[in-house]
């Protein structure tokens, strides 16, 4: 059988040699204690890209989101999430039960709140209500579509919670994608945000490691707070020299994802798939199944056995995925195996 394209997510993408190799030599001491250099070097080199005033090495994308909220909000503040965010859907209640805040979730077809709503939502403290102290936004936006959303819908949202006395904090965990979808620099895109987070392990291809980036006594407190989670760490310079790596040498080349997407999306369109090719962004493909009428779990089952691995993400939706493990050559051969399997389901 032909190798296995494995089009799941970004994170099912492996370490290049060279990211061994750095990781091997990494000059490493006890984070804890202040004293890893290669972490050090990162932290700072994600506050220079992202134009904040420090940067915090965590384990994952959910540790970034669970200490920034910590660290911004009091237990029972009232925090703005999207109906459709990682932060309020996928972080086993962290919100509730680590945080102890209460998330508002707001709809927000495509990332994009409607300004009115958010401004009614964001109460201040009264005998009865709770005070709303943070707006989480998301970026490239649902994980199942990628999509970037512009400055000038961030910094509307920036304004409003700044007149508000209201933190701003930017799940960014795919933001080196929307950036470059919208062809400008995270430092520009991030711009007004008051926290931003990123995580290296997914397009960027790093085996373990987010970064959050503020301004300094955000990040002297989120530091305290990434300690009570557990998250205090020693010679972590071992994963942080594969995050550096990964700055220096991994975050252009996602442009060469989203083409392997973008030409991917066209082919599914003509053997009849739903896929709006507007909505493809970045390196993810909302894929619906309706108009040919299967149910994703079977078509999923079909095409694993084929040699091609997709996620379902509702029961007639799917999403693929692309990445730098995802060879070019890749791409007619899964088109073909839509195609084999879609004649096979009919049968
Ligand atoms: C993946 C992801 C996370 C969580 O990151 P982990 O490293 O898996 O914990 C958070 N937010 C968004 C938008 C993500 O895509």
């Amino acid at each position: 059988m032909d190798r296995i394209i494995d089009l799941r997510s970004d994170t099912v993408t492996v370490p290049t040699q060279k990211m061994r190799d750095v990781m091997r030599d990494a000059p490493v001491g006890d984070d804890v204690l202040g004293e890893d250099p290669t972490v050090e070097r990162l932290e700072a080199m994600a506050a220079e890209r992202f134009g904040k005033e420090k940067g915090l090495f965590v384990t994952s994308g959910t540790m970034a989101n669970q200490v920034t909220v910590m660290t911004l909000c009091q237990r029972g503040d009232q925090i703005i999430v999207h109906n459709n965010s990682h932060i309020y859907n996928l972080e086993v209640g962290g919100l509730a039960s680590t945080c102890g805040v209460q998330p508002r979730a707001i709809h927000a077809p495509s990332g994009y709140f409607n300004l009115e709503e958010l401004n009614r939502e964001i109460h201040s403290p009264d005998i009865q209500r709770a005070p709303t102290t943070l707006i989480c936004l998301e970026n490239s936006f649902d994980l199942n579509r990628g999509l970037a959303v512009p400055r000038d819908h961030i910094l509307q949202i920036c304004t409003l919670a700044g007149k508000a006395s209201v933190n701003t904090y930017m799940d960014g965990a795919r933001v080196f994608n929307a950036a470059i979808a919208l062809g400008t620099t995270v430092e520009q895109l991030t711009k007004g945000v008051d926290v931003v987070a990123t995580c290296l392990s997914k397009g960027l291809g790093c085996p373990v490691g987010s970064l959050v980036m503020g301004d300094a006594a955000f990040i002297d407190e989120a530091r305290r707070m990434r300690q009570r989670l557990g998250g205090g760490w020693r010679q972590a310079g071992i994963l942080a020299a594969a995050g550096i790596l990964a700055l220096e040498e991994m975050v252009d080349r996602l442009a060469e994802d989203h083409d392997k997407a973008r030409v991917l999306a066209h082919g599914l369109i003509e053997l009849g798939l739903g896929v709006d090719p507007a909505q493809v962004h970045t390196n993810i493909i909302y894929v619906d199944l309706s108009p040919v009428g299967f149910d994703s779990a079977r078509f999923a089952d079909a095409l694993a056995q084929l040699g091609v691995k997709i996620k379902p993400v509702g029961p007639m939706e799917f999403r693929m995925v692309t990445h730098k493990d995802t060879h070019s050559e890749d791409i007619p051969m899964v088109m073909e195996k839509v195609k084999i399997c879609l004649e096979r389901l009919e049968q």
